[in-house]
């Protein structure tokens, strides 16, 4: 990092060289797991400085890197000298929200092996639980009720799957459910080939893509074409028994439709691991919405020291003025 000025042989003004530590402030996880955070970057990258977001004493000027959850509005503006926003999640639309950060800084997106290994894990538990009935056996159980089921289970060849969203998440999840014998299809924006998949891409092949479908999962970030997608008339367009895995984020589904087309049995069941408020509120109708299971936003979540490895990576990245991956691009949206 460059500092200081001093006066040139020929009386120019040049910038004096001088070593001081990069830092990263951390908002993630508040003030009980930044020891975590800081002890982890201390044996990473020891030439590291890291500071608490809400540190009284820390100057914005001071800040070259920030690891955010969530930040306020206008705080990460207010950062004249920063050179990268690292997100803690694989989704940037809490960062994105404020209008005021400057779109020419890099914004990094959270995701490696085990976020994507995670993610394939419960993509996989949620069809297989939709393709076996799981949601009705468990509210039977709870209900200590013995009710069998009216008509056979489908085998997993026979289930199509449709996977929207194949980027990073979305083409893993696509290839597990490939390898675990189900039919599958995904969608995406752009054109997309990958083994034993049927991929369809762009508005034009939507319709057809869902179609063909018993279940969706949805894999695709929260973007201003994105948000609302999944309605009532789209859910109606699925194969019987159909299905619905959200996985991605809740605005994505529009939440009444979805709780209509559950009610009156458009949609046989759903797998929900997030919502337009989190934690999903006690008085929301989904705990009680039938032949559906909710999971509180646990898909996919790498470990901490797993992050820190990401963040330290991409810190050394960018110093060196290498290109990184899962790199937000302001002009797609994600
Ligand atoms: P990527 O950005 O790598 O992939 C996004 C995919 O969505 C791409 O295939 C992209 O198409 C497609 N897409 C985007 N916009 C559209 C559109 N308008 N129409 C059709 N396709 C579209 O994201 P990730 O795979 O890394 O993550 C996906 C989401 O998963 C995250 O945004 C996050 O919200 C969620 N997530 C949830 C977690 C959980 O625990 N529940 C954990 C981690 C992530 P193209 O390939 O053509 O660009």
């Amino acid at each position: 990092m460059l500092s200081g000025d001093r006066a040139g042989m020929h009386g120019l003004v040049v910038k004096r060289r001088s070593r001081i530590m990069t830092c990263l402030v951390v908002r993630a996880g508040g003030s009980r797991v930044f020891p975590h955070w800081k002890a982890l970057f201390a044996e990473l990258m020891p030439e590291l400085e890291v500071r608490e977001w809400d540190d009284p004493t820390l100057d914005p000027a001071h800040i070259d890197y920030a690891l955010v959850w969530q930040p306020e509005p206008g705080r990460l503006a207010a950062m004249p000298n920063l050179r990268a926003i690292l997100s803690v999640a694989a989704g940037v639309e809490h960062v994105v929200c404020d209008p005021s950060w400057s779109r020419s800084i890099p914004l990094i997106r959270m995701g490696e092996e085990q976020t994507r290994g995670q993610m394939a894990d419960y993509v996989l538990w949620a069809v297989l639980s939709l393709l076996r009935d799981a949601p009705r056996w468990q509210a039977g159980q709870a209900a200590g009720q013995w009710v069998r089921r009216e008509r056979a289970p489908l085998l997993s060849s026979d289930m199509q799957v449709g996977v929207m969203g194949l980027g990073s998440l979305g083409e893993v999840v696509a290839r597990r459910l490939a390898a675990a014998g189900f039919g599958v299809l995904g969608w995406s924006r752009s054109e997309h080939r990958i083994d034993d998949v049927r991929c369809f891409w762009g508005e034009s092949q939507r319709a057809a893509f869902v179609a063909e479908c018993h279940v969706l999962v949805c894999l695709l970030p929260e973007t201003e074409q994105t948000r609302g997608l999944i309605t009532y008339e789209l859910l109606g367009q699925l194969r019987q028994p159909s299905g619905l895995v959200n996985v991605a984020r809740g605005p994505i589904v529009v939440e009444a439709d979805l709780l209509r087309a559950l009610e009156d049995g458009v949609l046989h069941g759903a797998v929900l691991d997030v919502f337009d408020h989190e934690p999903l509120p006690p008085e929301s109708p989904l705990w009680h919405a039938p032949r559906v299971m909710i999971t509180p936003h646990i898909a996919s979540e790498a470990s901490r020291p797993v992050r820190a490895r990401q963040v330290v990576q991409t810190i050394r990245a960018l110093e060196r003025g290498e290109p990184v991956p899962l790199r937000y691009d302001p002009a797609r949206g994600y």
